[in-house]
């Protein structure tokens, strides 16, 4: 597939500003960025990341712009393995991915976005959000951590926050992995039963899986209410790592080559003598 016929094909998966989200009437098996067959596809992902890399150059060399990557999802949806190959050609002198855990010391003492706004990206760099500051909205209400008027407060907040660092250069996008429960039961079973796995399973997300369909409601209103034209929010099918790592790829230099960034002009003239 082309770039411009996958894009088509992935905008089905945007969701627009104001839209309802019933991801239970999303197929997570689906393969929205595949051409048809395998082995295009991963020449088409070797050849993504490859512009991947040379777009964050551009980005580098013109420090302009700077791009935040949020990703979210189930547990075991695949947000550690999206940073770790669709981003594997590009240097890391530009991109950065901060995991955000429970919060803790001085943390909890501030506001919900203080610690996320001192992890955005500087111009010239990508940042990766593995987590963000919608567990502040999705956890904490599930887990009734802040009574729902504050949510609903916290979500306009991210609305507002997120557009002043749109305008302020940064572009912004933000994925959720869409996994299906019973994708995730077969992950879970798989990181019991495997050696280098069994750390990543902890009894919290066996305790959430008992609430997949709370969870699940709690993104769907927290995607709702924050996807917008400046920040969208993209549905990501993600059962198939490889057609997940696809997709991500896709939008990822989509969104990047959309700046249309240039180097740089040479500071020297190109007759000049070096000895
Ligand atoms: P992961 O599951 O991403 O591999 P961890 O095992 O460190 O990483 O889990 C991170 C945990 O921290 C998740 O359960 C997540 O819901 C939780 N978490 C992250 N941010 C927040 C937050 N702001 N409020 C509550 N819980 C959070």
């Amino acid at each position: 597939m082309n770039g411009q016929h996958a894009l088509k094909a992935l905008d089905a998966w945007r969701v627009a500003p104001g839209a309802t989200l019933d991801l239970a009437a999303l197929d997570a098996d689906a393969h929205p960025a595949s051409g048809g067959k395998r082995s295009t596809d991963e020449a088409r992902l070797k050849d993504l990341g490859a512009t991947l890399g040379e777009l964050q150059g551009r980005l580098y060399a013109n420090q302009q712009k700077a791009v935040l990557l949020v990703l979210q999802g189930m547990d075991a949806s695949g947000k550690d393995g999206v940073v770790r190959r669709v981003f594997s050609q590009v240097s890391p002198l530009g991109v950065r991915a901060h995991a955000f855990a429970v919060p803790a010391g001085s943390e909890t003492r501030h506001d919900f976005l203080w610690r996320v706004h001192a992890q955005t990206p500087p111009r010239g760099e990508i940042a990766i959000f593995n987590r963000s500051h919608y567990e502040d909205v999705v956890v904490a209400s599930v887990r009734n951590l802040v009574p729902a008027p504050q949510v609903t407060r916290r979500l306009q907040h991210i609305r507002h926050f997120e557009q002043m660092l749109v305008d302020e250069g940064t572009v912004v996008l933000k994925l959720f992995l869409h996994l299906s429960y019973e994708e995730q039961g077969e992950r879970l079973r798989d990181r019991l039963a495997t050696r280098e796995k069994q750390w990543k399973l902890q009894a919290s997300d066996i305790a959430d899986r008992a609430h997949w369909k709370t969870f699940r409601r709690a993104w769907e209103r927290a995607i709702e209410a924050t996807s917008t034209d400046a920040a969208p929010w993209y549905v990501v099918p993600a059962n198939s790592r490889f057609q997940r790592d696809l997709m991500v790829a896709e939008l990822m230099v989509h969104h990047l080559a959309a700046l249309h960034l240039e180097y740089p002009p040479a500071t020297l003239p190109p007759d000049t003598i070096i000895p």
